[in-house]
This record gives structure tokens, C-alpha cells and sequence, in this order.
């Protein structure tokens, strides 16, 4: 029995050696020491031996268990290492391999445009108000003074989805929304950002969709020098602290007096150049006092109160600023277009 055991040590101890995956040592592990093995065989004979002999078997059973097993864990642990390394340098990382750039977005040069135009107006005491782009006749036209078959209707066509609604064509319906709000309660002074709509073919300077800002200070004893000095502080911080402006007059149907605004000439100091047009002088936004029928409507008595509107398009004060020659580059999405104005200041 002794040598039948030392042999199987010496058998397994062989096995153990040739094994080389991890399956091979299961393989191993359950046929010499299983319950169905032939050292549990041993032990379980045991029974027909003499009394001397049964604890010498049994101990050198135990040890001929011992022995395999403890081959088997030390082989398995170096395969075990083996099959890590190898995946560690399947898997390495070369950290000095250029990194993919992150694309970094940034707001759209009118998004842009605008929200400097809000933070410049509501450190002024000016709120940011919204209204819709579909519009009624009545906030669009009439409230504004532009009564049906009225002739400057002409110069605001626009897309009408039934007789009474369109495309608002300006920011200004926000006004008498927001004055119509207020009914006469209490001072107004708002400006307006959005898209309006004009029945335009579109070219260079032109778009079927545009947009404006509007504004609107509404309250006792406002005056023309009033307007003159927010325009005026709007024209340097957008366009150089050593601006001039000048205000010529206009016409509006909402306003009364109205007048352009304009702003002395980067180029050529006024001196006249291709840019303005040798006037030495660019167009940039309109405005003016609000019309006494503008402010009844809206539940404001013009005896009381008084008020100024003003409109832009950031579109133009875009294309002043950084030389933009063609509106449609705004809309048509070209990234290179875009892109080059994500840092603008
Ligand atoms: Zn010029």
C-alpha cells in the first residue's frame, strides 16, 4: 500500500509538471484527490489494515494529499502570474500618445451679440421681456399706429397665416404687449430681443428672417436728450469710446418725432471712405419719441407720460463690428464661419 500510494504521488507530481492552463489542474485536483480518487480510496480501505499499520498509512496518505496539493497551488500560481503579465502587455497604455482635442462649442456670433446688448441695457435699469413670433394685426400694425391700409405697411410685408396673423415683422408688438400689460400703472423700460420675419428676397444685406431688439423706455418727463444718452452710451461700448454719434430725422409710424442714428465712420476717422459711403457717417439703428396714440392704446395717458423706442438688428451691428460682408453667413451654419467667433469679446 505504501508503494501503491508513493506512486501516485509520483504520478500526480508528473501530471502537475506537463500541466499548463488552469484547466489542467482542476483536471488533476479531481481525479487523484476527489471523492472518487484513488487516495479516498486508500483512506476508506483503511479499515482492513492492522492496528500498527493503519496510522503509518494514514499519516503518509494525508502528506501524499498534501504533497500534490501543494504542487498543484504553487505551479497553478506561477501559470496564474504568467497569464497576467500577458495581459498587461496586451493592455498597455501608451501615455504618450497625443490625446483626441475635445470639441469645445461656444454661442452662435448673434446669440453672442445679443446678450452683450441685454447686459449692457439691464445695467441701464432695463428688463428683458419676450413675445411671440406669431403675431395679431392688432399688436403687429394697429397698436403701433399703423392702422389698416395704412401706406409704411408697405415696407413691412410679411407671412400671414390668416387674415388677422402673421410673422411679427419687428420686436415693437412687444411693446404694446408689455405697455398693455401695465395698462398705465407703471413706468415701462424694456427692451426686446427676437426673430421678426419680412416678405425679403434674400441677398447680401437682406433675409426673409433677421433679428431686432427693441426698446422702450415709457415714463413722466422722458425726454429726446433721454434716448440721445442711452444710444449714445450703447454706440461706445459697442463700437469704441471715441465714437460720435448723430441722430437725423425719420419717420416712423410708432414714433413722433423719429430719427436714425448714426455713428462716425471707424474707417476713415468721418474723413469719407468706401465703407460709409464718403459720408464719413454709418447708419445704425432707429428710433424716437413714442407716438401720443401709441401710448393711449396702450392705456397711457401722453399728457402724464411720455417715452422713447428704439430698434436694431443685431445682424448689422454684427457686420459693422467685425466686417462681416454678407448676411446670409449667419444662418447658413458654416462651421468656419462660425467657429471664428466662439472667443468673440
Ligand atoms: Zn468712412
Amino acid at each position: 500500500m505504501k508503494e501503491k500510494l508513493h506512486a501516485l504521488q509520483a504520478e500526480a507530481l508528473k501530471q502537475v509538471e506537463k500541466a499548463d492552463t488552469l484547466a489542467d489542474f482542476q483536471k488533476i485536483r479531481v481525479s487523484y484527490l476527489g471523492k472518487k480518487g484513488p487516495i479516498t480510496e486508500v483512506l476508506r480501505g483503511m479499515g482492513k489494515l492492522s492496528k500498527e499499520e493503519r496510522p503509518i498509512i494514514g499519516e503518509l496518505a494525508n502528506k501524499v494529499r498534501e504533497t500534490i496539493t501543494e504542487a498543484i497551488e504553487t505551479k497553478k500560481a506561477v501559470i496564474e502570474e504568467a497569464v497576467l503579465n500577458e495581459q498587461l502587455k496586451s493592455e498597455t497604455i501608451d501615455v504618450t500618445l497625443p490625446g483626441r482635442p475635445v470639441q469645445v462649442g461656444g454661442p452662435h456670433l448673434l446669440t453672442h451679440i445679443i446678450s452683450e446688448i441685454e447686459d449692457l441695457f439691464i445695467g441701464m435699469g432695463f428688463e428683458v421681456r419676450e413675445g411671440p413670433e406669431v403675431e395679431t394685426d392688432y399688436y403687429n400694425f394697429e397698436a403701433l399706429n399703423l392702422p389698416k391700409d395704412h401706406p409704411a405697411r408697405d415696407m413691412q410685408d410679411s407671412f400671414y397665416i390668416t387674415e388677422d396673423l402673421l410673422m411679427r415683422t419687428h420686436t415693437s408688438p412687444v411693446q404694446a404687449r408689455t405697455m398693455g400689460e401695465y395698462q398705465g400703472s407703471k413706468p415701462v423700460k424694456m427692451i426686446c430681443p427676437g426673430k421678426v420675419y419680412r416678405r425679403d428676397t434674400d441677398d447680401a444685406t437682406h433675409s426673409h428672417q433677421f433679428t431686432q431688439v427693441e426698446g422702450l423706455y415709457v415714463d413722466k418727463n422722458v425726454r429726446m436728450s433721454d434716448l440721445k444718452g442711452v444710444l449714445n452710451q450703447f454706440a461706445k461700448q459697442f463700437f469704441g469710446a471715441e465714437r460720435e454719434i448723430r441722430l437725423r430725422p425719420s419717420f416712423f409710424p410708432f414714433t413722433e418725432p423719429s430719427v436714425e442714428m448714426d455713428i462716425s465712420c471707424k474707417v476713415c476717422q468721418g474723413e469719407g471712405c468706401s465703407v460709409c459711403k464718403q459720408t464719413g457717417w454709418i447708419e445704425i439703428l432707429g428710433g424716437g419719441m413714442v407716438h401720443p396714440n401709441v401710448l393711449k392704446m396702450a392705456g397711457y395717458d401722453p399728457k402724464v407720460y411720455s417715452g422713447f423706442a428704439f430698434g436694431m438688428g443685431p445682424e448689422r451691428i454684427a457686420m459693422l463690428k467685425y466686417g462681416i460682408d454678407d448676411i446670409r453667413h449667419f444662418y447658413t451654419n458654416d462651421r468656419r464661419f462660425l467657429e471664428q467667433y466662439h472667443r468673440a469679446q
